[in-house]
């Protein structure tokens, strides 16, 4: 095969302005808090800190909500669905103006590479405000009632694989149905947060709407916990969702929960192998394997099984792992230092169990967090690389002989978020779809997203689902 070299193609970091330190929005305005508190994101490519932002502590998440329940009670819950859904537009319409440093900024902060900031992250962020705005004045005609009412104030808590597309999924739909948000980032990922509060003043916004509450794990406890929150949306690992769910237990919270996945990838006998390793590839290496409803687990027929990874270990060579801001770059840094350490510990466990690894020879950059695309051949069922979800860029292979086999071995998992079907036939694709218990089924595709369509898991992944129509009713007081 011929290796082509690339040329450096660095994307410029010069339209970004990130300050040495912030405060915490709240009610229009940037805030310090209470008591105080720093934590430093840094760019996890370089190890280098990007800024130092605010831990919010009890007085400031008390004071966020109380400004989320003014702006609610007295300007943004009166007020009519098509002048909600003007302020929609404009922010999206801001998004997209502002794409380019946005996307800059959320590659600096997270890692991922600045092809995917740019051409999905983005795009997608926008899309989901616009999609939403076109809501805000339908309400009473999407199937919930005559006049559905919002729900109140929504304590938003969201990782930080998707910063500000999460972002989008939780204020986007909660402020076209006439809800205010307190939204805590993740504390590896603040900084396009703290833009988008920066967003929402350029739109003018009424203050309270959208409060930004930076800080780490008990900041998000604290925002969960309030009494006076309505709704409780959270995405991240399965551990804290339960937590949450049992903070929220017996009180009148609403809760949805988007949480973990071990998502198969099924490819048949008859599928297009090539388009196949394309979509295998895109499944566990898109975003650094940092994907909820990433392929994590390859399960291929055993007739197709030798040349399909013959055809996989050749299409991993060529991709690019390295500086995230350079637009050549495939696959970038793991998002800080515990995950790579929680990728590097699932890794050694797979050996341990005697799983066979493979990754293509690839230089690793010096500093920050790095770990190469990497495959597991000859794993069983029972080992902790098929079962536990490892987040990083770490596909686990299994063989199947039947589509009886293939769906019970898809579906043994405790998750069920997302899977996919490679097959020539739809009668195929569809018995299969039928039995898979995911909440999202591709198929001769992968890592789809649409603000039209409903997204969320099965069993352990969560309940409740984002975008769509769907979407609404997580923010809708709707009787049943
Ligand atoms: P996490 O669940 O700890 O963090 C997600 C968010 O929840 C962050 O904003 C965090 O500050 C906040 N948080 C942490 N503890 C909290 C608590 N007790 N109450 C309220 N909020 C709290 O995720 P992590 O530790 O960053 O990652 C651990 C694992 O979770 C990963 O390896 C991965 O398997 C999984 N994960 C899944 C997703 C997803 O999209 N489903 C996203 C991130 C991580
Ligand atoms: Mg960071």
């Amino acid at each position: 095969m011929p290796a082509f070299e690339y040329a450096p193609a660095p994307e410029s970091t010069a339209i970004v302005d990130v300050a040495p330190s912030y405060g915490l929005f709240i009610d229009g305005a940037w805030a310090e808090p209470a008591e105080g508190g720093t934590l430093k994101t840094v760019n996890p490519g370089t190890e280098e800190v990007l800024s130092e932002v605010s831990v919010a502590g009890p007085a400031d998440v008390d004071r966020a909500v109380a400004a989320a329940r003014r702006a609610q009670r007295t300007v943004w819950g009166p007020m009519p669905g098509r002048e909600r859904a003007k302020y929609l537009y404009r922010i999206a319409r801001i998004l997209q103006e502002r794409s380019r440093e946005l996307a800059v900024l959320e590659s600096l902060d997270n890692g991922k590479p600045i092809r995917e900031s740019r051409d999905v992250d983005l795009p997608l962020v926008a899309a989901h405000f616009f999609y939403y705005a076109g809501w805000a004045d339908k309400l009473p005609y999407a199937g919930f009632g005559p006049d559905p009412r919002p729900l109140g104030v929504a304590g938003q808590v969201i990782p930080w694989n998707f910063p500000l597309l999460m972002l989008a999924w939780k204020i986007a739909p909660a402020l076209a149905c006439g809800n205010t948000v307190v939204l805590k980032p993740a504390e590896t990922t603040p900084l396009t947060a703290l833009f988008f509060a920066d967003v929402c003043v350029q739109a003018e916004l009424p203050p309270g709407v959208v409060n930004i509450l930076t800080g780490a794990g008990e900041t998000g406890r604290l925002v969960v916990a309030h009494e006076d929150v309505d709704k409780v949306a959270f995405t991240g690992s399965t551990e804290v969702g339960k937590e949450i769910a049992r903070t929220v237990a017996g009180t009148r919270k609403r809760l949805t929960l988007e949480l973990g996945g071990k998502a198969a990838n099924i490819v048949y006998d008859d599928a297009a192998l090539d388009q196949a390793v394309e979509g295998v590839v895109n499944g566990i290496f898109f975003n650094q394997g940092h994907v909820c409803c990433a392929g994590s687990r390859l399960l291929v027929q055993e007739s197709v099984a030798e040349e399909f990874l013959d055809r996989l270990k050749r299409r991993m060579g060529t991709l690019r792992v390295g500086d995230p801001l350079d637009k050549n770059t495939d696959v970038g840094a793991v998002n800080s230092a515990a995950q790579l350490g929680r990728i590097q510990e699932l890794a050694a466990a797979g050996e341990a169990e005697g799983a066979h690894r493979w990754s293509p020879p690839c230089e690793l950059p010096d500093r920050g967090f790095w770990f190469p695309p990497t495959i597991f051949t000859e794993v069983a069922q029972s080992h902790r690389i098929a079962r536990e979800e490892i987040f990083g860029p770490v596909l686990s292979v299994l063989t199947f002989r039947t589509p009886d086999e293939a769906v019970t071995k898809a579906n043994n998992t405790p998750y069920g978020l997302s899977a996919g079907v490679w097959t020539e036939k739809a009668s195929r694709m569809l018995w299969t779809a039928q039995r898979l218990r995911a909440g999202v089924i591709w198929s001769n595709t992968f890592n789809k997203f649409d603000p039209a369509s409903p997204f969320g898991g099965f069993k352990e992944s969560g309940f409740g689902r984002e975008g769509g129509r769907h979407g609404l009713e997580a923010y809708l007081d709707v009787a049943h």
